[in-house]
C-alpha cells in the first residue's frame, strides 16, 4: 500500500487524485492533506479519508477546522503555515507526494519533497517555470523521482522508452531514438471565435473550458495560452529537450494529449477522453495501470481530429513565454509572478481579460534582474515583481 501526501487536496487535481484513491482503496493510504482555506471541503475529506495530518496554510482556517474535527471525533491532527506544509511534503513514512498547489506557493513544498527523496507526482508546473535549473539540480542530487501529472507531459511520459522514463531530465532524447516532442493544446474557450471582442469576456466565460474542468487560474492561463508556454518550459526541463525538439500544435478536440516523434518516422500518441484522472492514475500506479474512473474513448462518436499552428497574434502570452525563456530564468520568474497577479486581478473583476497580456508584457519588458542562482533570489524576484505588478494594476484602476 502506497502512502500519500496530497498538496492542494481541495483543488481540481487534488479532488481527482482522491477520487482515484477511492476507486483503489487497497492500493493507497492518505496520510496527509494540504490546502489553503477551504475548511468545509477539507473537513469532508478528513471524514472520508481519515488522514493522520492536515495543514491549512491559513491559520484561521486551521483553527476552525481543528474545532470541527474535534466535535466530530475525527483523529486528524491539524496544523497551519508554510513550514508545516513543507514538513508534510517530506514525512518519513510517505512514498508519494502529489504536488498540486496552484502557483509559486507550490515551489517550496515540492523542493522539500525532492530533498526528502520522495516520488513526486508533479502537477505544479510553476515550480519548473520559476526555477527550472535549480529544481532539476536538486532532483539530480537526491533520490527523488518525478512523474508528471500535467496531461501533456504525462502523455509524453507514457510513450517514452523505459530508459528515458527512468532518467527524466537526464536522458538524451536523440540517443534514445526521439526526434521531437509534440505538445498539443486545445486553444482554450475562444480559439474558434477569432473575432470575439475579448475586452468584455467575464471570468465565468473564461473559466468554461470546452473540454477540461480545471481550477480557475489554469483555466485563465489556458485561455491566454500562457499555460502552453509554461508547459513548453516544463517539457524542456522534464525531458531534457532542446528548443528545436519541442513543437506546439493546436488540437481543439483534446483527444490526443501529446505525441513523441521517433527518428524512424513513427509517432506514438496517448489518447483518452479529457479527464485528468487518466494522467493522475497512471502517475500513481506507474509502471503499472489501475482503474481511474474515467470514461472510455468511443472512436465511433468522434467526428474528426484537427490540428493547427498556434498564432502568436491571437495568443501574445504564448510568444511572451517563449521570448522570456530564451532570455533566462529571471525573465521567466518575473513573467510567472506578474501573470499570477494579473490573473487574480482579472478573476476579481479588477481588469479586463485583454489587460492580462498587456500588463504581463509591460512588466516583463520593464524588469531587469540578475540571473538567480538560489531559491532566495528566485523568491526575491517573485516578491518584487508582485509589488510592481500590483502597483501597475492600481494605477490603471484608480
Ligand atoms: P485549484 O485552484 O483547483 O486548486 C489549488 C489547490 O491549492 C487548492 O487545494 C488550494 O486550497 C491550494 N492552495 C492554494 N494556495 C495555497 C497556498 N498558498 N498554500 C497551500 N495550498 C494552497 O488548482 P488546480 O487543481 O487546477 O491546479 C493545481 C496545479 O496543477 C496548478 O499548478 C496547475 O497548473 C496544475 N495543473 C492543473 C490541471 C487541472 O486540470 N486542474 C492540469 C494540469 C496541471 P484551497 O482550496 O483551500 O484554496
Amino acid at each position: 500500500m502506497k502512502k500519500i501526501t496530497i498538496l492542494g487536496s481541495t483543488g481540481s487535481i487534488g479532488r481527482s487524485a482522491l477520487s482515484v484513491i477511492q476507486k483503489n482503496p487497497s492500493l493507497f493510504k492518505v496520510v496527509a492533506l494540504v490546502a489553503n482555506n477551504n475548511v468545509s471541503l477539507m473537513r469532508k475529506q478528513c471524514e472520508l479519508f481519515s488522514p493522520d495530518l492536515v495543514v491549512m496554510k491559513d491559520k484561521k482556517s486551521a483553527n476552525i477546522l481543528r474545532k470541527q474535527i474535534k466535535d466530530r471525533k475525527i483523529k486528524t491532527h491539524v496544523l497551519s503555515g508554510k513550514k508545516a506544509i513543507c514538513e508534510l511534503a517530506s514525512l518519513k513514512e510517505i512514498d508519494l507526494v502529489i504536488s498540486a498547489i496552484v502557483g509559486i506557493a507550490g515551489l517550496l513544498p515540492t523542493l522539500s519533497a525532492i530533498k526528502a527523496g520522495k516520488t513526486i507526482l508533479l502537477a505544479n508546473k510553476e515550480s519548473l517555470v520559476t526555477c527550472g535549473l535549480i529544481f532539476m539540480q536538486a532532483l539530480s542530487s537526491s533520490k527523488a523521482k518525478i512523474i508528471p501529472i500535467d496531461s501533456e507531459h504525462n502523455a509524453i511520459f507514457q510513450v517514452l522508452p523505459e530508459y528515458v522514463q527512468k532518467n527524466l531530465g537526464i536522458a538524451n532524447l536523440n540517443k534514445n531514438g526521439i526526434k521531437s516532442i509534440i505538445l498539443t493544446a486545445s486553444g482554450g474557450p475562444f480559439y474558434e471565435d477569432k473575432k470575439k471582442n475579448l475586452s468584455f469576456v467575464t471570468p465565468s466565460e473564461v473559466c468554461s473550458h470546452p473540454n477540461w474542468s480545471m481550477g480557475k487560474k489554469i483555466s485563465v492561463d489556458s485561455a491566454t495560452m500562457i499555460n502552453k508556454g509554461f508547459e513548453y518550459v516544463e517539457a524542456k526541463w522534464l525531458f531534457n529537450a532542446s528548443c528545436s525538439e519541442i513543437n506546439i500544435l493546436i488540437h481543439p478536440e483534446s483527444i490526443i494529449h501529446s505525441m513523441v516523434e521517433y527518428i524512424d518516422g513513427a509517432i506514438l500518441a496517448q489518447l483518452s477522453v479529457p479527464d485528468m484522472k487518466v494522467a493522475i492514475s497512471y502517475a500513481m500506479s506507474w509502471p503499472n495501470r489501475i482503474s481511474s474512473g474515467a470514461s472510455f474513448l468511443n472512436f465511433k462518436k468522434l467526428n474528426s481530429l484537427t490540428f493547427f499552428e498556434p498564432n502568436f497574434k491571437q495568443f501574445p502570452c504564448l510568444k511572451l513565454v517563449l521570448d522570456a525563456f530564451s532570455e533566462g530564468q529571471a525573465a521567466m520568474t518575473v513573467l510567472n509572478a506578474v501573470n499570477e497577479v494579473t490573473v487574480s486581478a482579472f478573476l476579481n473583476s479588477k481588469i479586463s481579460f485583454n489587460k492580462i497580456a498587456e500588463i504581463n508584457t509591460d512588466i516583463l519588458m520593464s524588469s531587469s534582474f540578475l540571473e538567480p542562482y538560489s531559491i532566495e533570489e528566485i523568491i526575491e524576484i517573485d516578491m518584487r515583481t508582485r509589488i510592481k505588478s500590483e502597483k501597475k494594476i492600481q494605477s490603471l484602476i484608480s
